[in-house]
């Protein structure tokens, strides 16, 4: 259920309603908009049976939230949110771009990787220290040490940093170092790890489990809002179909379906989304013109020699210039920007 509070209620009247949801045992959820706020009721209403809330001080109406997800639904937030993080915002008119290496492998890849992604307009710089492999036996990333090369990667040029954690113990660490996790795909319905970066304030980047459904995609975003961490952003990197030309399908129906469920940032990985370097751009644009807030985006000098499979989706440093140079003008034309 959601309440949905009067335009002129003071934040007197907002506190009372949330004292009583609190003290009926029941979890209140504040959502602020320009008009109003609401706030979400999590657990059983029943008990507030006996002490409605509709008649409270400031309360317009009660809503009940038909969604089997609710934090993460239209009907509990009917603006889109926006995620701040190292001076950006993600959700808004502004497209927000990450690129960098599947894997950190050393300072020097970093930080040059970093510098040619930053003179192209990126935002933040991407890079896994801990990385989520398919087999026991490939590199599994560098773990602290890539944690550090990262920093030095932001410290010389001010990218916000984005990195992957694979489980609850690692969280902290892995928080010391990042401005937003990331939540691979394999670990999307890990709900102990969801439940961890839910206690956290620093966003998470939700990536789409590969033969997950939007609804239990969303499903898995709530587990992280309702532990009272609001933001989430969610990331479609391509799902598992009959087709195997490509490494994955990139499920271009999940942007506008997202759109219209959630009230939550999305962005689109065509490099894990194609596996194919040079469908990676026109699948960056098509993302973008299917209404993603952003891109998330594999980029090495020297992909033939990267210590993950991964080189074969990266783009070179020029193309990726090449590409954010065409997505401003495409931004442009739909009403959005780069700068
Ligand atoms: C990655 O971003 O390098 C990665 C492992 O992504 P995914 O979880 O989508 O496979
Ligand atoms: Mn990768």
């Amino acid at each position: 259920m959601v309440v949905i509070m009067k335009t002129e209620a003071t934040h007197e009247d907002i506190a009372k309603v949330v004292s009583r949801i609190e003290s009926a045992g029941l979890q209140a959820q504040k959502s602020t908009g320009e008009q109003h706020t609401l706030i979400g009721v999590i657990g059983d209403k029943s008990k507030l049976a006996n002490q409605p809330i509709e008649s409270m001080k400031g309360v317009d109406r009660t809503m009940p939230i038909s969604a089997p997800y609710k934090l993460a639904s239209r009907q509990f937030r009917d603006e889109p949110t926006v995620i701040e993080s190292n001076g950006t915002k993600i959700g808004s008119k502004k497209l927000i771009v990450i690129a960098g290496p599947c894997a950190v492998e050393n300072t020097d890849q970093i930080v040059r990787i970093a510098q040619e992604i930053k003179l192209s307009g990126a935002n933040f710089i991407r890079g896994g220290a801990f990385k989520p492999r398919t087999g026991p036996y490939s590199f599994q990333g560098f773990g602290k040490s890539a944690l550090e090369m990262l920093v030095c990667a932001r410290n010389e040029t001010g990218l916000g940093v984005v990195t992957e954690v694979m489980t609850p113990h690692e969280v902290e660490l892995v928080g010391q170092y990042t401005d937003i996790f990331q939540l691979g795909t394999r670990n999307m319905q890990n709900f102990y790890l969801l439940r961890e970066v839910g206690k956290q304030q620093k966003p998470v980047i939700l990536k789409r489990g590969f033969s997950s459904t939007i609804e239990e995609w969303l499903l898995a975003a709530e587990y992280i809002l309702s532990e009272g961490n609001p933001n989430v952003i969610l990331c479609e990197r391509g799902i598992r179909t009959f087709e195997t030309h490509t490494r994955n399908t990139l499920d271009l129906n999940a942007i506008p379906a997202i759109k219209e469920l959630s009230h939550l940032p999305i962005i689109s990985d065509p490099s894990h989304g194609t596996g194919i370097r040079s469908y990676v751009a026109p699948m960056s644009k098509a993302s973008i013109a299917a209404g993603a807030d952003g891109l998330i985006l594999e980029v090495h000098h020297d992909p033939d020699n990267s210590m993950t499979g991964d080189g074969v989706q990266s783009l070179f440093p020029d193309q990726f210039s090449t590409l954010m140079n065409d997505l401003k003008h495409l931004a442009t034309a739909i009403g959005r920007n780069m700068d």
